[in-house]
């Protein structure tokens, strides 16, 4: 049956009626299925940062599947609602369900169904997609179609519905600026590309896939190779020129280096400069973060992995060490190493050897190691999370970073290249910072060293009209309160300013109060008041758990 034909769609007031709001327990129920009124845009924001994230392609996906999912919940209610209706009535409960849930208004061209032959051949018009609107307000006119939500819920809708696999497609969009969106579908075995369809709609391994967008991220960081050696190390001080004497020096040589310094203070930074400054500069430049990964999986992280290793593992994968060979490898938070992982380390170091997870074949690699950490190793050795043997062998050239505030005089020149760089990457201009900003930048303890400055400088930036200069308070606003607020290096807000410290030390001299005796002190309360979480009292004091533990673990020495 095409339009002409095909007979007006049934009222919807029976699907309507499956309409429930429960105010008073806030739930909304469609038929048995609890269902969810949300902002548009906020759904927009999400499909906008999921792109942003894991790219376009991986979204689509998503949505595709997420679509399908509801599809399938509305088919079941399909012939409940309308048990006497004719197939083709039975059929419109999903676009009628679909324009009921706001989604896309539904427009039957053309309609065949045979249930017992399993044949179907359908062709849809959809106008005012709600993906096409946000999609466009946020990117633009596209070349592909973008109701990937609508079109799994349609897929997943129809499959259900038919008990067979059913594929529909979008064959025009309003997003490539035709005038409305059109579908077609048919079931799976019916379209000549029917398998590769439904690739989109089978669940892959998430982690795998984020394997593989980290491996593109580090390419793609290494190609964007700043454009002298030193990159973005800013600072003529005297403590942050010896650092880069050091580093300098190391990089003639296949020295293993260790970083040390607080947190943010731009370890990763020294070691991009010391790949490139070496023989190594033009192969790869790889990141590790060991604070960044979930233990089991440290080791097919680092070493790789055969397939059938361990469950997911579909494919064999090199490990960051193959992936590194002939350049650079960079481990941060070594501390966080575990201890299994340490020991293959160490291996490594001794003799270029690697096995991946599932294999016994040697591998030779030619990999410089650069490691960084911000916990005290001895500390960790002493505890027996750490090998000594392994930190020996780190440690032959350490390179301490300062911390900002012993490089006061850097501040300023630091400040003004993050302002230009920030300037350029939200395309708005200000006219630079006030010498009370900078002063009160200068006077600042930054707990949370560069990485700190570049948060507040970014957020100096938003807060400043365009043409102005950023005041301290742009930096360090004032809130209803009264007490400076600052932002961290993890984002937290923070009071800080010299009147609170004074208070601070004035109250520390009343009560004969230690350094020591204050840090146990606040420790203490900070894990009481977490219940015993120790995370999360890491986090309230602004510090990591390995911090914390080793601090705890200092207090019980004590
Ligand atoms: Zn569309």
């Amino acid at each position: 049956m095409d339009a002409n034909s095909l007979p007006p769609l049934p009222q919807a007031a029976d699907l309507r009626r499956l309409v429930h709001f429960s105010s008073s327990d806030g739930r909304i129920w469609l038929a048995g299925h609890r269902m969810l009124l949300l902002h548009v845009e906020a759904l927009g924001g999400l499909r906008k940062e999921l792109i942003r994230t894991i790219g376009a392609e991986q979204t689509r996906r998503v949505l595709k599947r997420a679509g399908y999912a509801s599809g399938t919940r509305d088919a079941a209610l399909a012939r409940q609602v309308r048990p006497e209706a004719s197939p083709y009535d039975q059929f419109v409960v999903g676009p009628q369900l679909h324009m009921l849930e706001g989604a896309v208004q539904v427009t039957p061209e053309k309609f065949e169904l045979d249930l017992e032959a399993g044949t179907h051949h359908g062709v849809f018009r959809w106008d005012h997609s709600w993906e096409v609107e946000t999609h466009v307000r946020q990117f633009g006119p596209q070349d592909d179609p973008v109701c990937w939500m609508l079109i799994g819920y349609a897929s997943g809708y129809v499959s259900a519905f038919m008990g067979i696999p059913v594929i529909y497609r979008e064959m025009q969009c309003a997003a490539c600026g035709q005038d409305h969106c059109l579908i077609e579908g048919r079931p799976l075995k019916d379209w000549p590309d029917g398998e590769q369809l439904q690739e989109d709609y089978e669940a892959d391994s998430l982690l795998v896939r984020i394997e593989d967008l980290t491996a593109e991220l580090e390419s793609l960081r290494t190609s964007l190779s700043p454009s002298d050696d030193l990159g973005e190390l800013i600072g003529r001080s005297k403590p942050f020129q010896q650092a880069i004497d050091l580093v300098r020096k190391a990089a003639s040589t296949q020295v293993t280096v260790m970083l040390t310094g607080e947190t943010g203070v731009g370890k990763e930074r020294f070691a991009r400069a010391l790949h490139k400054m070496s023989a190594r500069a033009d192969k790869p430049f790889i990141a590790v973060n060991c604070a960044g990964l979930p233990h089991e999986l440290f080791e097919s992280e680092l070493f790789g992995a055969e397939k059938g290793a361990y469950t997911g593992a579909n494919t064999a994968r090199p490990g960051r060490f193959e992936r590194a060979d002939g350049g650079t490898l960079f481990l941060d938070e070594l501390g966080e190493l575990p201890l299994a992982a340490q020991a293959k380390l160490l291996r490594v170091l001794q003799n270029g050897e690697i096995e991946r997870l599932g294999s016994t074949t040697v591998r030779k690699v030619d990999v410089r190691v650069i490691a960084a950490t911000n916990v005290d190793l001895d500390a960790a050795v002493a505890a027996g999370r750490f090998r000594r043997d392994l930190m020996y062998r780190l440690n032959v050239y350490p390179i301490v970073i300062p911390p900002l505030r012993e490089r006061i005089e850097d501040i300023e020149p630091l400040a003004n290249h993050l302002l230009q760089s920030f300037m350029a990457q939200h395309n708005k201009r200000v006219a630079g910072l006030t010498d009370k900003a900078l002063d009160a930048m200068r006077r600042y303890e930054w707990p949370g060293n560069v990485r700190e400055l570049e948060n507040l400088i970014e957020r100096g930036l938003i807060v400043t009209p365009a043409g102005q200069m950023v005041d301290e308070d742009a930096l360090f606003p004032l809130p209803p309160g009264g007490q400076r607020v600052t932002v961290s290096a993890s984002g937290e807000l923070k009071q800080a300013g010299p009147a609170d410290i004074h208070s601070l030390f004035d109250e520390l001299q009343r009560r004969g109060l230690s350094l020591d005796a204050l840090e146990d002190g606040l420790i203490e309360e900070a894990v009481a008041r977490a219940g015993g979480n120790l995370s999360a009292a890491a986090r309230a004091l602004g510090i990591t758990r390995p911090q914390l533990s080793y601090r705890l673990q200092r207090m019980k020495e004590r």
